[in-house]
């Protein structure tokens, strides 16, 4: 198995143009969990789409992007 090495990425949120940090940690969650693509919004955005698409959507989905 190939090692990955992940390192703390700094993006721009789309939603409110925030910078945030995409850690290391959080690159290495996205991927087990088979996302591919880095997150576009901060975690604060990211935590109150959740909050509002929870209750339609039964699996966690941080880049769900196309819809607006
Ligand atoms: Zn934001």
């Amino acid at each position: 198995m190939a090692m990955i090495f992940y390192r703390d990425m700094e993006l721009i949120c789309r939603s409110c143009g925030a910078t945030f940090i995409f850690t290391a940690g959080e690159q290495e969650f996205y991927a087990d969990k088979g996302f591919l693509n880095e997150p576009t919004r901060c975690p604060k955005c990211r935590n109150r789409r959740e909050a509002q698409t929870a209750r339609r959507r039964p699996e966690p989905s941080p880049e769900d992007d196309n819809d607006e």
